[in-house]
């Protein structure tokens, strides 16, 4: 309770005792006194009755402004959660969240055997001459484009994520070998034949990936690894290809 509505609480307290008092004096017989005691009380309560008003009023008010600050609270809570996971540029996870999902996937594998996993590391091929050629814009949106369309292809499958610059790391959740490098290699083919167009210049690119599967190794670092050397030599065959082993 409030200093304020303590006091009004106990002015009305006042009034009723003033009231009491009153009734059982001797006074009561004196009808002129009666009537402006009575006028003294009616004026009282009207105060009272309106400082009351005043103070619901406020006090819904109040109540209002408290339910949008925390309606609004809760929203920048939630785009602060989704700027710290979530890549600005694509709109992917970010990198921190796609090692965290790895990981993740890493410790179900310690629990139980069966959950076995690929992972797919993309690299765009001589991205720096895109932007050298075309421009830092050209190269963002060069950039939008392969992780869209990535994310299209994965679809439900698994998760893909900006791991650096214009390099992505794929979580497939099928420790199917065989399919993975055939939906790898379909975004390789649908991306080489993609026209990316920006401000009226169009460019093609072509992208490299590596892939690793879980059952060669459990260990966090090492499975990365296999990946990133594998995306190494297809770097080293000529780029534009999906190396497995
Ligand atoms: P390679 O085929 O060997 O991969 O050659 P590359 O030219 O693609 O070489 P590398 O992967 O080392 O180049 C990465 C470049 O990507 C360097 C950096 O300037 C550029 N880059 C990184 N992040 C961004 C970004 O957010 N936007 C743009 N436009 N460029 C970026
Ligand atoms: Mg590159
Ligand atoms: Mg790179």
């Amino acid at each position: 309770m409030s200093d304020k509505e303590f006091s009004l609480y106990a002015e009305e307290e006042k009034i009723i005792s003033r009231s009491n008092e009153f009734i059982s004096s001797e006074e009561i017989n004196n009808v002129q006194k009666l009537e402006t005691e009575y006028k003294n009380l009616l004026v009282n309560y009207k105060k009272l009755f309106k400082q009351s008003k005043r103070l619901i009023r406020m006090s819904d008010k109040m109540e209002a402004e408290l339910a949008i600050t925390k309606a609004e609270l809760e929203k920048y809570s939630k785009q602060l959660k989704m700027q710290a996971t979530t890549d600005t540029l694509t709109g992917l996870a970010n990198r921190r969240k796609i090692t965290e999902l790895l990981k993740e996937e890493i410790k179900k594998l310690e629990e139980d055997n069966n959950d076995n996993f690929n992972i797919i590391m993309l690299d765009i091929d001589f991205f720096k001459k895109v932007n050298d050629n075309y421009g830092h814009p050209m190269g963002d949106e060069v950039i939008k484009k392969v992780s869209n369309h990535m994310q299209d292809k994965v679809g439900s499958e698994g998760v893909v994520g900006r791991f650096g610059g214009e390099e992505f790391l794929t979580i497939l959740y099928n420790n199917d070998i065989q399919r993975a490098a055939l939906l790898a290699d379909q975004i390789r083919s649908d991306i080489e034949s993609k026209k990316i167009e920006f401000e009226g210049k169009q460019i093609s690119v072509t992208v490299s990936m590596g892939i690793a599967c879980s059952t060669e190794t459990g260990v966090y670092q090492e499975l990365l690894n296999k990946a990133d050397e594998r995306l190494y030599k297809a770097k080293e065959n000529g780029r534009n290809q999906v190396i497995t082993s």
